[in-house]
């Protein structure tokens, strides 16, 4: 019965750390506003049992912006889309000073982003260098996001230290075709099983609010479950001017909030992370209830191509809810 799915995820899960079937999770965003608290206290729960209270802070820099070939319909950095974003690369010096003033919030991550389908030579070169440069410079895990792998390309970035890779799923593999039609869901999935057997960390989401359905995102939370990744990135859809998806409507934040809560009980040890549109989606207080209720990962300072919350309030909420910064010692 949907009414006593919080009862069978406090014994399921939070005793025997056992996450959410694709039918229970269900349950769980089909509850009413009313058990809205109750799912994220319990997620809450699930989170300090089986990650602890600390929280992981990340940075980003986009090494490549715009100009993308693919098409997927939520992004402003499709070349497809007339979008206000330009085409931009970012230099090592550059690189670096932003790695250092990542650091200097505590973060412990730093992911190099590019918009692309995959790297291609000059953009292996520059990761290369990137990655080297910020290794000698500042102490700080390097992460990667830069689309679909070879395997070639992927044991070379092994190779130079990068301990995680990002590659989102992005939606349920029953919705993916209405968000992109240029490249497949399973081509991520075959990048992402590349990246987990060379040893690299799996970082991989997606973003909630492109037109699927509840079954769907439960769907979602499923495959992500079977895949396991060690991080998943949430993201809210932030409706960007030019893309496809700029008439979609901001996700409601009752909506958000249960999402939250039935990802961390279908994934009760993985990083749960904040990314893109919470501000949008949830402002302050929502920000609040979800760290509140399983999140334990955020990325701090500015997105890709929007602006992100300062850091300066970001931490200073930790400190207020007693939540400790992961120390880089413990993440490697
Ligand atoms: S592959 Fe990445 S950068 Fe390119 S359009 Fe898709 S989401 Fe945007």
């Amino acid at each position: 019965m949907t009414d006593d799915i919080l009862a069978v995820a406090r014994t399921q899960v939070l005793e025997d750390g056992i996450g959410l079937s694709e039918a229970q999770t269900l349950g769980v965003l089909r509850l009413g506003d009313e058990r809205v608290s109750d799912a994220l206290e319990l997620a809450h729960e699930v989170r300090m049992r089986w990650c602890g209270p600390e929280i992981e802070v990340e940075g980003i820099v986009s090494v490549k912006t715009g100009g993308c070939p693919e098409d997927c319909h939520f992004c402003s950095q499709s070349g497809r889309f007339e979008t206000p974003v330009r085409a931009a690369r970012l230099d090592i010096p550059s690189l670096v000073a932003a790695a250092r003033e990542t650091a200097a919030t505590g973060a412990t991550e730093f992911c190099l982003v590019a918009a692309v389908r995959g790297p291609d030579a000059r953009l292996m070169e520059q990761v290369r260098e990137g990655v080297k440069a910020i290794s000698e410079a500042v102490e700080i895990n390097v992460a990667c996001s830069l689309g679909i792998l070879t395997r070639e390309q992927g044991e070379e970035l092994r190779d130079l230290g990068v301990h995680r890779y990002n590659h989102n799923l992005e939606t349920a593999r029953s919705h993916f075709s209405e968000v992109v039609t240029t490249h497949t869901w399973e081509e991520r999935w075959q990048t992402l099983e590349l990246v987990r057997e060379l040893g690299m960390e799996v970082c991989c989401g997606g973003i909630i609010g492109m037109g699927e359905t509840l079954a769907q995102r439960a769907e979602f939370a499923a495959q992500l479950g079977e895949l396991d990744p060690d991080e998943v990135p949430l993201n809210f859809l932030d409706p960007r001017p030019g893309t496809p998806f700029s008439g979609l409507e901001v996700t409601p934040s009752a909506d958000a909030l249960r999402a939250i809560a039935a990802f961390r009980l279908a994934l009760p040890r993985t990083v749960l992370r904040y990314a893109g549109g919470r501000e949008l989606t949830l402002g302050d207080l929502g920000t609040r209830q979800g760290v509140l209720g399983g999140i334990n990962a955020m990325i701090v300072g500015n997105y890709l191509t929007t602006l992100g919350r300062s850091a300066q309030d970001d931490l200073a909420l930790l400190t207020e809810l007693k939540m400790p910064v992961k120390e880089l010692s413990k993440t490697l």
